[in-house]
């Protein structure tokens, strides 16, 4: 059977990958070299070449995405249906065991999965039967903790005892949720993939059905993988060894949740006589665009270490772009799009990245008026983020007490020990009487017919929106959204949660202010300023955003570009704060992880790609100057062009300068100074202008540091 053509569109080590015989091999290699392409192409070869039947095969993914992708591929190439493969996420294929063994895994037939939210839920719960105070206990806190032990596969009775009591007490609530999940027949996230494998390790049986089953096991984006995943994959392939996994070191950005980028090296030890190939040649990208993302991930210090070239072209430059705010910044992108577009290309081929979500909604106002459709990714957009919500619906009360879907939002959020009896009792009453739910509320709260906590708790939700309207009268609608968010006690609700997503929702409640305070309204209308911005916010949540089908341009977190291409890219609101982000200023192992974010981005863009950071920007509601990111400076000057806007008032002309522009002081790179504090250091890199100039100096005795320049007072020696 002639099977060339599934080696014909690879070069010689992706070939080598593709037609290696049985045994461990991992393929360890740079952004866009083609492990993607040589992992589809490697099951049509067992398939296809080796006579393997799909029902043998095991592909992991990163995103389900991914994977309907992936299956179209091979479908594609081989001309007929992988039927019975499995390949999916590590979560999907755990669900799917499962479900076929629900007995087996100790589970009931018709257990439910709890997303994220539903698991804060049951923490809540089990921290009211054990009489734990919230304030104390914070529930996310604890969230984090439970899957953090769970990714690394530890149950509670796995965890040691100590004698420190906030320990002890921790683990008796993860003892608890554990009890109490099971009672109910619920499985979190993190349970579904430690179930799963303690269902494969305990029961022998099925353990060797599937590892006879499973004869090719395979592995995209390795380097994410956490603990629990990575004993998993090694599980399954213990009988034949079996395993295909390829990977990238500089593209590990999940550190944070727990991945092991240690994992690549473990797997050589792990799989003795392990294969190892190494691709070179990167074929998404251009030369500049390539150079520069090679400058920038050169600068990182815990690297495996790779070679990456190109046979492409130079093509057009790299550009940068420094916009005097975040909506300079939106309209310049969507200008380019829009240039883009008159050329007859498609708005899919361009991407928007950002490194926090928040960042989307003014991209999307300017799409929106420019009546270009857009999909936002991994994210719901602003004005529909649960939090946002929220905010819009206090004010949505305050400015019409009838509003039964917005009393329904807030009336118990944040927590104020309105229960559902309550709720059931108020509805009932304005159902029978036909009034809304506030005036049900007024009603209740005068008889007898709630218990007096149920009286006292509703008087006090009733009594902050009264106080609110009052409180808002008269204020500027960024002053109203600000009062809100602090009256409501939405603010400090999420401000005291820990981990990643409060802190986003945090960022996002306060980007809300800034929001407001750029609505631009026309008076003319008639309707008040706070009306017409609550219309304008449902309607920005409904509409615009563009059908799945429909081709549109694409806004996503750098976090969710990963293993995307597209040809044309802008990687925006790079400044210090942002991108590297705040959070990871202090580690540096979290600092790196930004950078290898940054790289990820970069080595999206096959033919343009776009840079640009803002002078101020206004983000969760504050004012910043920002200094250019770090990741600028490591770019020599000579790969990027900068892209000037020759002023405000004629934003539509840009015209091109060269690099960047000298700081005008006489602080330059390599030179001796002194600092008060710091002592004799030399500067290594100096950018941004004027007062915003910062200079990096390694010092003697403390190291490398950023230094503002006009607050340094630095000596030259
Ligand atoms: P990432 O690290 O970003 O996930 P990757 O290494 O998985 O990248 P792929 O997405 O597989 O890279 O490939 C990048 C691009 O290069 C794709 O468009 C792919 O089709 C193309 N490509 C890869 N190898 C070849 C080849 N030998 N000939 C032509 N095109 C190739
Ligand atoms: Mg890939």
């Amino acid at each position: 059977m002639d099977v060339s053509f599934i080696l014909d569109s690879l070069n010689d080590a992706q070939r080598e990958a593709v037609c290696s015989p049985a045994g461990s091999l991992l393929v360890l290699a740079g952004a866009g070299s083609g492990k993607t392409r040589v992992l589809t192409h490697r099951v049509a070869w067992v398939v296809q070449a080796c006579g393997v039947s799909p029902l043998s095969i095991l592909a992991v993914t990163f995103t389900n995405k991914a994977a309907q992708e992936m299956r179209g591929r091979i479908e594609h190439m081989l001309g007929y249906p992988m039927r019975g493969m499995w390949m999916g996420t590590f979560h999907s294929i755990a669900h799917r065991l499962l479900r076929a063994h629900w007995h087996e895994a100790g589970l009931e037939q018709g257990f439910q999965i709890l997303d994220s939210d539903d698991q804060l839920r049951m923490i809540k719960r089990t921290l009211k039967e054990l009489n734990l105070d919230e304030g104390y206990w914070p529930p996310k806190q604890i969230q984090w903790y439970i899957n953090g032990h769970k990714e690394e596969g530890r149950r509670s009775k796995h965890v040691l005892d100590t004698i420190d009591t906030q320990q002890r007490e921790l683990l008796r609530i993860y003892r608890a949720y554990e009890e109490l999940c099971d009672r109910f027949a619920l499985v979190d996230f993190s349970e579904l993939l430690l179930r799963a494998f303690e269902l494969i390790k305990n029961n022998e049986p099925l353990r060797v059905r599937y590892q006879q089953r499973f004869q090719h096991i395979l592995v995209d984006e390795f380097q994410d993988t956490n603990a629990i995943q990575y004993e998993w994959l090694k599980l399954f392939a213990a009988a034949h060894k079996n395993i295909f996994i390829v990977g990238d070191d500089d593209q590990s950005i999940y550190g944070w949740r727990g991945a092991r980028v240690e994992n690549i090296l473990q797997f050589e030890k792990d799989f003795p006589g392990t294969m190892v190939i190494r691709l070179e040649q990167n074929y998404r990208s251009t030369a500049n665009i390539l150079n520069i993302a090679n400058a920038v991930i050169d600068q990182n210090q815990s690297r495996l270490g790779k070679n990456l070239w190109t046979h492409d072209e130079e093509g057009e430059p790299v550009r940068l772009y420094v916009a005097y705010n975040e909506i300079d910044e939106a309209r310049f992108v969507v200008d380019r799009i829009q240039s883009w577009l008159d050329q007859g290309n498609l708005r899919s081929e361009t991407a928007i990245l950002y490194r926090s979500n928040a960042q989307s909604r003014v991209f999307e106002e300017v799409l929106l008026q420019a009546a270009i459709p857009y999909r936002v990714y991994g994210g719901l957009r602003f004005f529909e983020r649960a939090e946002i919500k929220d905010a819009l619906a206090y004010m949505r009360l305050v400015a019409s007490r009838q509003d039964d879907p917005s009393f329904e939002r807030i009336v118990n959020v944040p927590a104020r020990g309105i229960g559902n009896r309550t709720l059931e009792q108020t509805r009932d009453y304005a159902r029978v009487n036909q009034v809304s739910l506030w005036d049900a509320a007024r009603a209740l709260v005068h008889t007898k017919e709630l218990s007096s906590r149920a009286i006292s708790s509703l008087s006090l939700f009733l009594d902050l929106i009264e106080q609110l309207a009052s409180l808002l009268e008269g204020k500027t609608l960024a002053d109203q959204v600000e009062q809100t968010l602090h009256h409501s006690g939405l603010l400090a609700h999420f401000a005291k949660e820990k981990g990643e997503k409060a802190q986003t929702r945090v960022e996002n409640l306060e980007e809300l202010i800034t929001a407001a305070r750029n609505y631009d309204h026309d008076e003319e209308d008639g309707t008040d300023t706070l009306s017409a911005f609550l219309s304008h916010a449902a309607l920005e949540s409904g509409e615009g955003q563009a059908e799945e089908w429909e081709d549109c341009v694409q806004l996503m977190s750098l976090h969710s570009a990963k293993g995307l291409e597209f040809p044309l890219v802008f990687l925006t609101g790079l400044e210090e704060g942002l991108f590297p982000h705040q959070r990871s200023l202090q580690e540096p192992g979290r600092l790196e992880e930004e950078r290898r974010l940054c790289y990820v981005g970069m080595t999206r863009a096959m033919k343009l790609l776009y840079i640009s950071y803002a002078e101020v920007r206004h983000l969760y509601g504050r004012e910043t100057y920002g200094s250019p990111s770090r990741f600028l400076g490591e770019i020599p000057d000579e790969m990027l062009v900068e892209v000037r806007s020759s002023g405000p008032g004629t934003r539509d002309r840009f015209s091109f300068a060269n690099a960047r522009e000298d700081n005008g002081g006489s602080v330059q790179l390599g030179k001796q100074v002194r600092h008060s504090s710091f002592g004799e250091g030399i500067v290594l890199s100096v950018e941004g202008r004027g007062e915003h100039t910062r200079v990096q100096v390694n010092f003697e005795s403390v190291g490398n540091k950023w230094l503002v320049l006009a607050y340094a007072n630095l000596e030259i020696l």
